[in-house]
């Protein structure tokens, strides 16, 4: 069985997007991975096909019903559905490369795109959706965090990345942020690449590249080394 998505969005015209290019295109096309869209807005129950009303307490904005929202969720995600419900959030755990590679690993996604002010909270309780956010911002609705997210995983696939090796030394798999990058031609605008890498040395080219590494990442993210040195929670 291939990876399954079920995006649930007011916008279900924003998908696939990007996702429908380039590696993520092909392989869906494939069928490495599949993405269904539920409209949100099918499952209104009223005259006017409202799915938010006004915050209870007052303030500004309007808030997305647990009634209507849970309706979608239900349709798109019976009880016996084992993949994970996410709910695109600022207040949820910021997305890290750990939790992709184990999306990735799993049998799919199910997607929930806020708007507004937000979700109602009772819905994110009694369907036990899981926040995530992907970074410290504010976005005027989930779509574009679903297809960060989405791209992120999908990558991971197997079979997806044309040259299989490429995903393994990359930012964050190592605890580490990536060594920089050179191509020809060797100088350009006065610039050479370091000797090193056109040594022909694998050991020194190696070397290097982990100094680098260990390097950028101490100036830039000193957090991912920190988080490395911790021992094992369990
Ligand atoms: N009032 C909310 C923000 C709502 S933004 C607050 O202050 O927390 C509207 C929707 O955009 C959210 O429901 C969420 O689905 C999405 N969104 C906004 N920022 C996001 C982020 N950093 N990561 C993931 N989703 C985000």
């Amino acid at each position: 069985m291939s990876f399954r998505a079920s995006v649930l969005t007011l916008y279900p015209q924003m998908f696939p997007g990007h996702l429908g290019e380039s590696l993520a295109g092909r392989a869906m096309e494939r069928g490495d991975w599949a993405l269904e869209t539920v409209q949100i807005r099918d499952f209104a129950t009223d005259r006017h096909r409202s799915v938010d009303d006004t915050p209870a307490g007052g303030g500004a904005g309007m808030v997305l019903r647990s009634d209507v929202l849970a309706a979608a969720i239900d349709h798109a995600s019976p009880p016996d559905d084992t993949r994970p419900r996410l709910l695109m959030s600022p207040r949820g755990r910021p997305l890290a490369q750990d939790r992709v590679r184990e999306l990735a690993h799993g049998p799919g996604v199910v997607l929930v795109c806020g708007r507004f002010e937000g979700v109602d909270q009772r819905v994110i309780d009694a369907r036990g959706l899981e926040e995530v956010s992907v970074g410290d911002f504010v976005l005027s609705g989930g779509e574009p965090a679903a297809l960060v997210l989405l791209d992120a995983v999908v990558r991971l696939l197997p079979g997806v990345m044309g040259n299989e090796t490429s995903g393994e030394f990359e930012s964050f798999e190592h605890g580490l942020l990536e060594h920089p990058h050179y191509t020809r031609p060797q100088t350009w605008e006065g610039r050479a690449i370091p000797d090193v890498l056109i040594s022909g040395d694998h050991a020194k080219i190696e070397a290097w590249r982990r100094v680098q590494s260990e390097n950028l990442t101490r100036e830039r993210r000193p957090d991912l080394l920190k988080a490395k040195k911790k021992p094992p929670q369990g």
